[in-house]
């Protein structure tokens, strides 16, 4: 579903990712971690074209993202993306929120983008929510929103770049626990976190990631019993 090769990308003469090789199987849950700084969210960036790469080739789902004749709304359209901070809009109800993109970018009609979103909130838990404004909901449940959002659009693949890290922790399970039933739905997962419950529950493989390279690429049971790198090993030490 999702193919790296060879990735590398330079901020100026900074390379920030080097030669990053990986394949998601469709269906599967993988899980990257590394220290900040270590170019995680850059990587998952560049899966859906939020960042350009100077070498190497990304492929979604048989199409090339780098290949200049691709059209990429096209297919940011079918990658969904759920960050950090949630970017929801401030202005908008939350099924404004939900609605807006299905019919911009999807065609959907006003009825259909309705009935979607208000089963998507229903499925997170926040129906009685849809005619609220972000502000009214705590961190966890506008990161709800944020994924019930993505989810709206059909995606083929879902990305997170560490969605629990800015909640406060009594928000965090609700969260994951979203995310854990996608991914035992059979969601195509790759999902930066340091939440290693979540790796241990749900993940297939993980990736580590140290100064722009991929360390290891690993099943889950191979990376927590047995990770092969000093680096990994210390990482794990402090987190665990
Ligand atoms: P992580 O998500 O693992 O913490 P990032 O992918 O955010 O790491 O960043 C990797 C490195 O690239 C860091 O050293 C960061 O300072 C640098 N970096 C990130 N974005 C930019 C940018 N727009 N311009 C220059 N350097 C950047
Ligand atoms: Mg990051």
């Amino acid at each position: 579903m999702i193919t790296l090769e060879n990735v590398s990308k330079w901020y100026g003469k900074f390379q920030v990712l080097k030669n990053c090789t990986t394949k998601v199987g469709k269906g599967e849950v993988v899980v990257v971690c590394g220290p900040s700084g270590s170019g995680k969210s850059t990587l998952i960036k560049t899966v859906n074209g939020l960042e350009p790469i100077q070498q190497g080739k990304i492929i979604i789902d048989d199409t090339e993202i780098t290949n200049p004749s691709t059209n990429l709304a096209k297919l940011r359209s079918k990658v969904g993306m759920v960050f950090q901070h949630f970017e929801l809009f401030p202005h908008l109800t939350i099924l404004k929120n939900l609605t807006l993109a299905q019919i911009k970018v999807l065609g959907r009609s006003d009825e259909e983008a309705r009935e979607k979103a208000l089963s998507l909130l229903d499925r997170v838990g926040l129906l009685a929510h849809a005619n609220k404004y972000p502000a009214q909901l705590s961190g966890g449940q506008q990161q709800r929103v944020a994924i019930a959002r993505a989810l709206c659009m059909d995606p083929i693949v879902m990305l997170f770049d560490e969605p629990t890290s800015a909640l406060d922790p009594e928000m965090v399970n609700e969260v994951l626990d979203v995310m854990v039933e996608l991914a035992y739905e059979g969601m195509t997962m790759m999902v930066v976190t340091h939440e290693m419950g979540f790796a241990r529950k749900v993940a297939h493989r993980v990736i580590f990631m140290d100064a722009g390279e991929i360390i290891e690429d690993t099943s889950k049971e191979q990376f927590f019993t047995n990770p092969q790198s000093d680096r990994a090993k210390d990482f794990l030490a402090k987190i665990i």
